[in-house]
């Protein structure tokens, strides 16, 4: 790993190489960085039910990711940085102790959901309180994920963001993490390179609580795939992804009871935000500028830990995922409230919903099996790359339809002066297809 001491050559080389938040959203990782930060927060926290590629991205390459962390804790200052990761990987944490010093600390998390959740974990490791609507950086935090970290040390090697890791769990033969190309169709991973049989099968592109249905086996891999979950058809957790929203509303406004379990368990709210997601369900069925409460949809998570608790089966984070693509079709922007003076509920430590808990609501637990390493080498047919992986402006494409291209050149990048990601070819081969969405690339 080169030794870079000044920090505009190392923000240079993270967003030259790509690397966006390889566990959520996207968000370019050189911007997440470009700021004045008092804790840098390594979330292994790896809170979904059968996700494994963290826990073995981190086992493989322990030295490379601390020595990069303590890299990046040196050239940007930064006073204290935390893994956070669970207890009861206790072989993980015994080598972990072996490489860390001050100022890197762990946070060790117990086991409950969504312990990984950005927000939650700022809590757990600083004590601090992001405000709603607002963003780690507000109480001096940046957080990013083990593979993100992973992105930055090959950053710093001047190798770009070409993989992905992905855990591969539920109903397979050999549930495994491995690394793939970015862009290789879920179809040809799956069936072509890993034997799986998908006939009467779903696949949920990330974990089974956060994750979305694939409906197209043609879907690529994309920056910010984190598994794919293969599961029977008529399993609950496959089903709970095929909700017909009529009905899930219908539901909503004939049998909510305002017991209000959903607010008194939902994470934010624990953690000190006034997010009460029971008054949005009482409200929903008014009009978008009649309902007070709507604009609040914006601070939920989409964790889904409210249908768990829901004594009547109802869906508050379905209420609030369809309001929020509401008001954003209304224009009415998101707020930030509570600047200051938030106080995490004195009843959090017990109201906090144990993982095991999850995975048997999902009726997971016969799948809840290690996703080990596995190394395969793998050169797809073709790669399907989307212009927008990240948030942020589409990548601009550089190159045309009948190039030649070679593994890790520039085919897309970002637009002048806007927030966005670079995008490199992951195979050897000809681009077939440029439009607004994507580049298309064939192997040679
Ligand atoms: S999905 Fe439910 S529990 Fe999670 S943040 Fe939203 S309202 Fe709260
Ligand atoms: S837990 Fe269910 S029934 Fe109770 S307030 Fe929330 S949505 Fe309504």
């Amino acid at each position: 790993m080169q030794q870079i001491t000044e920090k505009s050559k190392l923000l240079e080389l993270i967003e030259t190489a790509g690397v966006v938040g390889a566990g959520g959203a996207g968000f370019p990782t050189h911007v997440k960085l470009n700021a004045g930060l008092e804790f840098l927060i390594i979330n292994g926290a790896e809170c979904e039910p059968l996700l494994y590629k963290d826990q073995v991205l981190l086992q493989q390459e322990t030295l490379k990711l601390v020595e990069c962390l303590e890299l990046l804790v040196s050239v940007f200052k930064v006073p204290k940085a935390i893994i956070g990761i669970k207890k009861k990987h206790e072989t993980l944490i015994n080598r972990l102790k072996q490489y860390i010093k001050p100022p890197i600390e762990l946070c060790l998390l117990e086991d409950f959901y969504p312990a990984g959740d950005e927000q939650v974990l700022v809590f757990e490791a600083t004590g601090r309180i992001i405000p709603e609507g607002g963003i780690p950086i507000q109480v001096g935090v940046a957080v990013i994920n083990i593979e993100t970290l992973y992105n930055v040390s090959r950053a710093l090697e001047e190798q770009p963001v070409i993989t992905k890791w992905v855990t591969i769990g539920g109903a397979v033969s050999k549930p495994c993490s491995l690394q793939v190309p970015l862009g290789i169709s879920v179809g040809e991973l799956l069936v072509d390179f890993l034997a799986v049989e998908l006939e009467g099968m779903q696949v949920i592109d990330g974990g089974p609580m956060m994750g979305k249905l694939v409906t197209d086996f043609n879907t690529p891999v994309t920056k910010t795939t984190s598994a794919l979950l293969v599961l029977p058809r008529e399993h609950p957790a496959a089903v709970r992804k095929q909700e017909d929203f009529v009905k899930t509303a219908r539901r909503a406004k004939a049998a909510c009871i305002q017991c209000s379990y959903c607010s008194d368990s939902c994470p934010r709210q624990l953690i000190g935000h006034h997010f009460r997601p029971h008054l949005i369900m009482r409200a929903f069925g008014f009009p978008l500028t009649q309902g007070a409460y709507f604009k609040d949809a914006y601070y939920c998570s989409d964790c889904g830990l409210c249908e768990i608790v829901c004594p009547n089966g109802l869906s508050p984070r379905a209420i609030n995922s369809f309001l929020k693509t509401e008001l954003a079709k209304a224009k009415i922007a998101r707020e930030q409230k509570d600047k200051g003076n938030l106080m995490a509920n004195p009843q959090r430590n017990y109201r906090r919903m144990p993982s095991q808990k999850v995975k048997k609501w999902l009726g997971l637990t016969a799948y809840d099996v290690p996703a080990p390493f596995r190394s395969l080498k793998m050169v797809p047919d073709r790669v399907s790359l989307p212009l927008r992986q990240h948030i942020g402006a589409a990548a601009a494409p550089v190159v045309r339809e009948g190039d030649t291209i070679t593994t890790g050149d520039l085919i897309a990048g970002i637009p002048k002066g806007k927030l966005g990601a670079n995008l490199y070819s992951s195979i050897d081969g000809v681009v077939s297809k440029v439009d607004s969405e994507r580049i298309v690339i064939e192997r040679r």
